[in-house]
Formats: structure tokens, C-alpha cells, sequence
């Protein structure tokens, strides 16, 4: 299992703060802003580059989280805002293969990025 599926399954604690048939968000353990939060997949997927066309309800379903998510946390709003980001191999500095969308909010955020 993957350390992101062995949180679904509550083996690892973390604060969760949504969960539904596919996907499942928590906070960061090392949070890089006032607000990160992790959306990770019900099915492991390594990550975006290997995903296929059967995965595209998965994926969808990913972004749709995020948005709700971010109302959830009060940030889904244009004079607030939120970033997405998803790091995809080595030199992005993936470090967890499940793929995993990191919502960003509650400060300004650079761009570009690092
Ligand atoms: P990435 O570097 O894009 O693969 O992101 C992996 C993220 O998982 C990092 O931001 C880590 O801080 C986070 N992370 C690692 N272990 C845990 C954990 N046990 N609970 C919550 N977040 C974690």
C-alpha cells in the first residue's frame, strides 16, 4: 500500500477533511502555506503521467474536489484564491507515488515558482 493509501484506511493518522466514493483531502504534514491540503485518489495512480483513458472520471473528479475543498476552507473566492499543484517525477519533486493535488492558500504565491 502506499503511504496515501494507508491514510484512507486510517492505518496512518491524519487530519482528514474530506472524503467521498473518490477521492479523500487532508493537511499536509510539512505545509508550505496557512493553508495546504492534500486531494489524493481513491485508486492509486503513481502519478498523472501514467494515468489512462479509464482514469478520466477519476481525474475529473480530483478537480472537482479541489474546488470544494477550497469552499469548504473559505478560499473559493477570486479576492482570496487557492493554487493546485501537482508534482509529477523527480525534478517537480514528487517524493509520494500517489498521485496527489496540493491545494495552496492563505498567503500571496509567487509566480513563477520555484
Ligand atoms: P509531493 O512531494 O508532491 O510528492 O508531495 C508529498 C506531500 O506529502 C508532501 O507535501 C509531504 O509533506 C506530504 N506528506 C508526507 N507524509 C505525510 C503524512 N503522513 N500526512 C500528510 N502529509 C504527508
Amino acid at each position: 500500500m502506499t503511504l496515501f493509501e494507508k491514510i484512507i484506511a486510517r492505518e496512518i493518522p491524519a487530519q482528514i477533511i474530506y472524503e467521498d466514493e473518490w477521492a479523500c483531502a487532508f493537511h499536509d504534514i510539512s505545509p508550505q502555506a496557512p493553508i495546504h491540503v492534500l486531494i489524493v485518489p481513491k485508486k492509486a495512480i503513481p502519478r498523472v503521467g501514467e494515468a489512462v483513458a479509464e482514469d478520466q472520471s477519476q481525474l475529473g473528479a480530483l478537480l472537482l474536489t479541489a474546488g470544494k475543498v477550497a469552499s469548504q476552507l473559505g478560499v473559493n473566492e477570486r479576492s482570496t484564491g487557492f493554487r493546485l499543484v501537482i508534482n509529477n517525477g523527480v525534478n517537480a519533486g514528487e517524493t509520494v507515488p500517489h498521485l496527489h493535488v496540493h491545494l495552496l492558500a492563505g498567503r500571496s504565491l509567487d509566480w513563477p515558482p520555484g
